[in-house]
């Protein structure tokens, strides 16, 4: 297990001043993996944040949210295929850093649905989803499709649709990416998820209930970390947070952040990774004694 931190802790944006301060900081506290939000991968200096992971000793992921305008569950194949290209882009990207998960609101569209979705749009879904996994294959990436709440897609919200949809796609590098705020809400058991997901779990969000600093909140996560333990998870568990005082309006508003809940990036992120060991270091403790 390895633990992450999504960027927009520690930095706005992905110019190269925020790429420094980021993975400067991540690596400084501690952290093995960097999170960078690549909506734009465009807009990113790869070769320059290339070279700053490996002075620093960090892996990079790479996550997204599609929009209205990239959404691969539209039924109209326009939107899905300009979908697919957006996905081809990151993948590329993320695989030019060196990294090999692509993970976020990928099989839709990171939005309030005001309707399910429609049949051809699944299927759409689906047929998108198959041929950027093909692509990402070629260039040894796994795509982590995250399941997320009600209110952020209407694609799955819970971890059985999602393993539902990876059978349809087919591919082994297709993975679910699993979050527990996300799961707070929407599953009944969250360890059962965790177990039913297995070696197909690729991608682990650590949140808050609220967003913020882990333990001030709702969520059990031991139970969350012994089901990890159980499954034997040696992939990524990733830190991510959002604040009104830290987070872009434009990411804020799409995870509907309103309240000021840390104010101080590194503060919150340090606190984060301490938590983490010690549940993951509890979690296998108890784990080794259960199976005794
Ligand atoms: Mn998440």
């Amino acid at each position: 297990m390895r633990f992450g931190i999504h960027a927009m802790v520690l930095a706005g944006g992905w110019t190269r001043e925020d790429a420094e301060t980021a993975i400067g900081t991540a690596a400084r506290l501690g952290y093995e993996v960097i999170e960078i939000p690549l909506f734009d991968p465009g807009g990113a200096d790869l070769p320059h944040t290339r070279a700053l992971l490996e002075r620093h000793g960090l892996q990079a992921t790479a996550s997204l949210g599609l929009t209205r305008e990239t959404d691969v569950s539209s039924p109209d194949a326009a939107v899905a295929a300009a979908g697919v290209r957006q996905l081809v882009k990151v993948v590329d990207a993320v695989a030019d850093l060196g990294g090999k998960t692509v993970a976020g609101v990928i099989g839709s569209a990171w939005t309030r649905y005001w309707a399910q979705t429609p049949p051809a749009g699944y299927e759409n879904a689906v047929s998108s989803l198959r041929e950027v996994a093909q692509h990402a294959a070629g260039r040894g990436v796994t795509l982590a499709v995250e399941s997320v709440n009600r209110f952020e897609s209407n694609l799955f919200n819970t971890a059985v649709d999602g393993l539902r949809l990876l059978d349809r796609i087919g591919e082994d590098n297709v993975g679910l990416h699993l979050d527990s705020f996300h799961m707070h809400i929407e599953e009944p058991d969250a360890a059962a998820s965790i177990e039913l997901c297995g070696d197909r779990l690729a991608y682990f969000h650590i949140n808050e209930s609220h967003r913020g600093y882990l333990g001030t909140g709702a969520i059990a996560f031991a139970p969350m970390f012994r089901a990890l333990a159980r499954i034997g998870y040696d992939g990524v568990v990733a830190f991510e947070a959002f604040s009104s005082a830290v987070t872009p309006p434009e990411v804020a508003g799409l995870a509907a952040i309103w309240r000021d809940v840390f104010s101080d990036g590194p503060d919150l992120a340090e606190r984060a990774l301490a938590f983490m060991r010690e549940e993951a270091e509890t979690a296998a403790r108890t784990h080794r004694m259960a199976s005794r």
